[in-house]
């Protein structure tokens, strides 16, 4: 049953896709000394509160607000409890409480997230959050926009490309902002109601329109990478410099959108294929000046998101799980109570030498569990029955090479151990 609202269910059909999905992010971060932080679901609604408007203007500061998830007491009075939007706030505060001068700190977490999408409906996402902190180089932008490439090749995802901008820094920025806003009203009667309202709020924003007038205006209009500074110019070249070294595929879009009063400096999109159109399936920038609001600190940083659920789509589409090594698996069933206990006998054996079993749950005639055993993709399959055990012996069979024989029950071991190793599943 599909629900309303944006539920996950994870069940043992996909779980194992995702079981490989998160050892290999978890692996590549490892690699890059990234460790791994995890959150708390419930958060503090003041201190997510004030973390996501701190650097908001006015009317996207209502926005995010109220996309927060809030749990609400039974009299419908909003409790001092959120369910986690996102991740930054709790990782920056998390720092400023153990960063020393000069300190770098790689940390990244993984899981659920929780916001009310369109129609205000509750939201369950998942999401990968990587950030560095404590460094305002270059370098630490380059690594962290090598670092989200190198996840989604690493995962077989060959097409991912970026999207790069740089938002200036405070001295380089204002002198933009203005010039785009008295351009924005010497053009307001050309230009649509909604493109000058998105744009004189985000001078940044990508707007979307389709209006040819309005593409044009917008485009002859000031960009900001005319207004970088030296230092900001220097950096993003180098940024370019980098990833086209890298052979990582990139474009520079003036008017890649996001929360300009948040970020600072480089800003950049993660890119893939999907339906014949490319699809951003994360991004991330520098934002040196979140962490003096919240946490009275000032820690240079740089991240990046990743929206799991898209990425792990698109490579299910794209038939990018295979499956693990299966594990050699023998199928145990008794014909009668009595022989009960033995069977748990001789599953505990073969667990000890690390084989999986699957136990028959009721009686069932030899075929009956032979076929089911084959269902379970069992290699073998051992009947016990009181007659032969009388006799100090059991069935074996073996479903792959279709043969059986009694063997003697104290050497049912190694019988087994000589059937794996025929079937070269060691
Ligand atoms: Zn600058
Ligand atoms: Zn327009």
């Amino acid at each position: 049953m599909k629900s309303s609202v944006g539920i996950h269910q994870f069940m043992p059909d996909k779980v194992w896709k995702w079981k490989i999905l998160e050892q290999k992010i978890a692996h590549i971060l490892s690699l890059h000394d990234y460790q791994e932080i995890r959150l708390s679901v419930l958060q503090d609604y003041r201190v997510i509160h004030h973390g996501i408007t701190a650097l908001m203007l006015e009317e996207e500061a209502e926005l995010a607000t109220n996309a927060i998830i809030n749990l609400s007491k039974p009299n419908g009075d909003l409790s001092l409890l959120t369910l986690r939007p996102e991740g930054t706030i709790s990782v920056l505060h998390h720092t400023a409480s153990i960063i020393k001068d000069h300190e770098v700190h790689r940390f990244y977490y993984l899981g659920p997230m929780f916001r009310k999408e369109g129609h205000n409906n509750p939201s369950e996402f998942h999401q990968l959050g990587v950030e560095l902190l404590g460094s305002d180089s270059v370098m630490s932008e380059n690594e962290v926009i090598s670092l989200g490439m190198k996840i989604l090749q690493g995962l077989g995802l060959r097409d991912a490309r970026l999207l790069l901008n740089s938002f200036g820094c405070t001295a380089c920025r204002p002198p933009f902002i203005s010039d785009m806003k008295d351009y924005l009203k010497k053009n307001e009667n050309r230009i649509c109601a909604n493109c000058f309202t998105t744009l004189y709020t985000n001078p940044f924003a990508n707007t979307k329109c389709k209006d040819p007038q309005c593409k044009e205006i917008i485009s002859n209009g000031p960009k900001i990478l005319d207004y970088l500074c030296p230092r900001c110019k220097r950096n993003f070249d180098k940024v370019k410099k980098v990833q086209a070294n890298l052979a990582h595929q990139y474009k520079v879009l003036p008017n890649l959108f996001k929360n300009f009063a948040y970020y600072n400096e480089t800003v950049f999109d993660l890119v893939l294929n999907s339906n014949g159109a490319g699809v951003v399936v994360g991004g991330g920038g520098r934002y040196d000046y979140l962490s003096q609001m919240i946490t009275g600190k000032n820690i240079p940083a740089v991240g990046f998101y990743l929206n799991i659920d898209s990425i792990f789509e698109i490579m299910d589409k794209r038939g990018l799980f295979t499956s693990l090594d299966k594990a050699f698996s023998v199928y145990i069933s008794s014909q009668s109570e009595d022989l009960e206990m033995m069977m748990l006998q001789i599953a505990q054996e073969l667990h000890a030498n690390d084989i999986k079993t699957v136990l028959s749950a009721d009686k069932h005639s030899i075929e009956e569990d032979a076929n089911l055993a084959k269902k379970s993709e069992c290699e073998l399959m051992i009947v016990i029955r009181d007659e032969n055990v009388r006799e100090g012996k059991i069935l074996l069979r073996n479903l792959i090479k279709e043969i059986q024989d009694y063997v003697a029950l104290n050497s049912i071991m190694d019988e087994i151990l000589l059937a794996r190793k025929s079937l070269n599943r060691e």
